[in-house]
């Protein structure tokens, strides 16, 4: 066994029953392989078996009482996975699915994630079991005060400042930011996704589908194409789906298939982005409603069968594990020619074996969805600063983040000998910057 296999079975083996933490770890520690190889003083520092244990992780108790008086009770969680190179930054996710294992692959994810911005932020994530769907306004906010009342003592805007993620946007940001304040008396950066009334920053509810698109743009160019013409699908109908198909129309593309977890509408004309915008964000319905709106649009149950519509481009938008080994080769029959990760980890170890083999470009979630997060660490600066940027400033910044953590990636993978695995590229990217930070640091 080499190091990485025998800090694998370590992980394991101490963690069980844990899946989605051990498939992120396997996809992560497998492309470091040629680090590892030119560094033997990280064995010796067990740098990975430190990199792949959280630095803290809190999980509490979340009571709160519905409109008709019942009591609920949900599990909280805060992952501070590791700060080497600033603050833990990082979602938090509502939804039931939530547990330890998810928490923590996304938090291992982040770490890598948040290096490849090139700005100065840690890696966390946290969130809960708790179902924001069907509950009023009134729930979510004793929901989200409650999470915070235990929540804001372990955060800071020098120590640890979370963001929205799946059923975590806006609305609940504001919820946590107020009870914050209540509690800690004071008005900082502590959350970011804030209102633009309170600190927010323009652009941050776009950037992470923008950000998708501008590194989609820039992979495209160095092949001397773009996205004009192109047919693509973007599963979800949520914050990162919505402004990748609303960005990759305006460049020219043609958006056919989105869904939300109950089932995906097709509408071969290219969907119209504003229904959708008002279905699902001023609504909060369900993507079934476009196909009774639009003539010609169709609506299908279960979510599996967009991949098998024909497309250029697949952007996973959703959740993880959206993409199976089956989608995959079903992708791939058809002509796929990119697939660009917007959601974390949408694609299963298998299905990204598949489109490497058959050379489709594949820009993995860590460095193409990193639009989102840096844009947070750009609301950071404006709140520390008292500045406020124009839409166009942070777009602008946004985009150039986009276009480095491409040709950064690239040139890793070029440099360690793995040219085109985007996957190895952005973990040996990310990883350099961690790995010299915490070996600066000694054994912490
Ligand atoms: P939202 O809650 O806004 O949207 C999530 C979308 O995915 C909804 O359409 C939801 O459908 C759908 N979905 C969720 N779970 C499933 C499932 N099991 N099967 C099918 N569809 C599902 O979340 P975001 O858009 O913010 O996040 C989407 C992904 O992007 C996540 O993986 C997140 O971690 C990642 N991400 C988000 C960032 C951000 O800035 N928001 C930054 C970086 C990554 P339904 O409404 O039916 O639940």
């Amino acid at each position: 066994m080499d190091y990485v296999e025998r800090v694998l079975a370590a992980l394991k083996a101490k963690n069980p029953g844990e899946p989605e933490f051990h498939q992120a770890a396997t996809e992560i520690l497998s492309g470091l392989r040629p680090v590892i190889a030119r560094h033997p003083e990280y064995e010796k520092a067990a740098l990975l078996e430190r990199f792949v244990e959280p630095e803290r992780a809190v999980l509490f108790r979340v009571p709160w009482v519905d409109d008709g008086g019942t009591v609920h009770v949900n599990k909280g969680y805060r992952v501070q996975f590791n700060s080497a190179i600033g603050p833990y930054k990082g979602g938090l996710r509502f939804h039931p699915s939530v547990n330890l294992s998810i928490i923590k692959f996304l938090g291992l994810e982040q770490i890598l994630k948040n290096s490849l911005t090139g700005l100065p932020i840690g890696g966390g994530k946290g969130g809960s079991d708790f179902d924001p769907k069907g509950k009023s306004d009134s729930e979510i906010m004793r929901f989200c005060q409650s999470f915070m009342t235990e929540l804001y003592r372990h955060i800071g805007q020098d120590t640890d400042v979370p963001a929205g993620d799946i059923g975590v946007g806006g609305r609940e940001i504001g919820y946590l930011f107020g009870q914050y304040k209540r509690i800690a008396d004071e008005h900082v950066g502590v959350l970011t996704g804030r209102g633009l009334s309170y600190g927010g920053s323009l652009a941050r509810t776009e950037a992470t589908g923008y950000g998708l698109v501008y590194m989609v743009e820039e992979a495209l160019k160095c092949r001397g194409d773009s996205l004009n013409g192109k047919t693509l699908l973007v599963s979800g109908s949520g914050n990162v789906a919505i402004y990748a198909a609303e960005k990759a129309q305006a460049l020219g593309a043609k958006v056919v298939a989105m869904y939300d977890s109950n089932g995906y509408i097709y509408d071969k004309k290219g969907i119209d982005i504003a229904v959708i915008k008002q279905i699902k964000e001023v609504e909060r319905g369900r993507i079934k409603e476009y196909a009774a709106r639009v003539k010609g649009a169709e609506y299908h149950e279960g979510c599996k069968g967009i991949w098998a519509i024909p497309c250029d481009i697949a952007l996973p938008c959703a959740t993880q594990n959206e993409i199976d080994e089956e989608s995959a080769k079903m992708l791939v029959k058809n002509g796929v020619k990119l697939v660009g990760e917007g959601a974390n980890m949408p694609t299963t170890l298998e299905g990204i074996a598949v489109f490497q083999r058959a050379g489709v470009v594949f820009l993995p979630a860590k460095a193409a969805n990193a639009g989102g997060v840096a844009t947070s660490a750009l609301e950071m600066a404006q709140s520390s600063g008292r500045l406020f940027w124009t839409f166009e400033e942070v777009d602008a910044k946004l985009k150039n983040i986009m276009v480095n953590i491409y040709h950064n990636m690239d040139a890793a993978a070029k440099e360690y000998g793995v040219e085109g695995d985007y996957v190895a590229g952005a973990n040996i990217a990310g990883f350099l910057k961690v790995a010299g930070a915490m070996m600066a640091q000694g054994i912490v």
